[in-house]
């Protein structure tokens, strides 16, 4: 008889968001085929689906630096990497600073990033002018650009990954939902479906702003939690050209980037309890076309012609949880992006894949963003979180 859904794997994924679908893929590209993903919606429709898709090279610690820089070859040449299109723009990202502590920080920073060999540069207000026609640039004291920044689609990127991993012998399960973690003799044994079970000796939980529930199914406490981010869409417009770079505006928090004609603005609102409720505030949508008012009298033209919210996976320290835990061998996590997890998920897939198969990460040591570091006393403060 044809075995569906298989009795055993070597590994098991929770989640098919770009996360889960990277790992797979990189788990089979080294040879370890034996993978299930487990999906308990349809791929990339969890944060992956609710993304604004950019990456970037300007952070504030080494390590999301490097995590970026891994991740770049990929979505700057999808097609050759991955064999699809996944409409990269390479427009740059433009932050605008305007007090001092800003851009002493930014410019400390920018040394750091270029050391790692980020192409940043230090912009006087006039020439962000000249990257974003219609800028309001006479409060501020400069900016960064990187050219090399940009933003794609991540279900673009999470559907090729699938594909890459299936054709190696991977499979991806939809509609399926983990409902059990076993363990035993502090062990991983495999996860329970509604169906039945799946053993295996190594789990990953790549289960998004879920990861902390599918964590507590383990018994394990993860110090993350969803937090609900709104982004509103303008209708096409002409007054701000369609080559300007994501922007951000670092003293209010606004960002903007162009999107088929007309923009996306966002902002994250510092007051949002965390939570796995999506909701779209009008008046918060307002508050951030106001700001962008503000910022690009231009803005004053166009028509918000919707919007839509999502999760961001917050850690206390804006870094990722990547790692297992030392009291239950085979369990795996990699969440808590803390809206990165886009432009961070190739870098996740290969070196997750390094950990799982190696016994460690080897192309960038990723103890740092073990889950238990903050039991440890050893959080790493990203301040950068947009
Ligand atoms: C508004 C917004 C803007 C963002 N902008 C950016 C950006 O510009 N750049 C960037 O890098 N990142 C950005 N992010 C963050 C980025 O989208 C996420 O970090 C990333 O998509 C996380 O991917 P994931 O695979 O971990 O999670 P998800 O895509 O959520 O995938 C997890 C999957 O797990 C599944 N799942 C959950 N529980 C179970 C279960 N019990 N059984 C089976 N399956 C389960 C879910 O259905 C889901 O599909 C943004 C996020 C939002 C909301």
């Amino acid at each position: 008889m044809v075995e569906i859904i298989p009795k055993s794997a070597e590994v098991v994924i929770i989640g098919a968001g770009v996360v889960g679908t990277s790992i797979a893929y990189h788990l089979a590209a080294r040879g370890c085929t034996d993978v299930v993903v487990l999906e308990r919606n349809r791929i990339a429709q969890g944060a992956s689906g609710d993304g604004a898709g950019g990456f970037r090279q300007q952070f504030s610690t080494p390590i999301n630096v490097r995590l970026t820089q891994l991740s770049l070859p990929y979505l700057l040449d999808a097609p050759a990497r991955l064999g699809a299109d996944i409409e990269t723009r390479r427009q740059g990202y433009l932050f605008l600073l305007s007090d001092e502590a800003s851009a002493a920080e930014f410019r400390a920073n920018l040394a750091m990033q270029r050391e790692l060999g980020a192409p940043v540069r230090w912009l006087a207000p006039r020439e962000a002018a000249e990257l974003v026609p219609g800028l309001r640039v006479d409060d501020l004291l400069g900016a960064t650009f990187c050219p090399d920044d940009g933003w794609a689609r991540p279900p673009l990127v999470a559907a090729a990954f699938a594909r890459r991993a299936e054709e190696r012998g991977v499979r991806v399960f939809e509609g399926c939902p983990v409902t059990e973690v076993l363990v035993e003799g502090g062990r991983v044994r495999g996860v329970g479906i509604q169906n039945g079970r799946i053993a295996a000796p190594i789990v990953v939980d790549a289960a998004g702003p879920q990861a902390a529930e599918v964590a507590a199914l383990a018994g394990l406490e993860l110090p993350a939690a969803p937090v609900c981010r709104q982004v509103f869409r303008t209708a096409p417009f002409a007054a701000i050209p369609p080559r300007a770079p994501l922007t951000i505006d670092v003293r209010s928090g606004l960002w903007f980037r162009p999107h088929e004609g007309g923009f996306w603005l966002g902002k994250s609102d510092e007051a949002e309890p965390p939570g796995l409720t999506k909701h779209l505030d009008p008046a918060w949508g307002e508050h951030v076309v106001g700001l962008a008012c503000a910022r690009a009298p231009a803005f004053t033209g166009a028509r918000i012609a919707g919007g839509w919210s999502g999760f961001y996976m917050m850690t206390p320290d804006g870094h990722a949880l990547l790692g297992g835990f030392p009291h239950l061998g085979g369990f795996y996590c990699a969440t808590g992006f803390s809206g990165h997890g886009f432009q961070h998920s190739p870098a996740t897939g290969l070196l997750l894949a390094e950990l799982i198969l190696d016994g460690a990460a080897t192309t960038l040591d990723i103890r740092p963003l073990r889950p238990t570091r903050f039991a440890e006393g050893e959080p790493i403060v990203e301040r950068y979180v947009v």
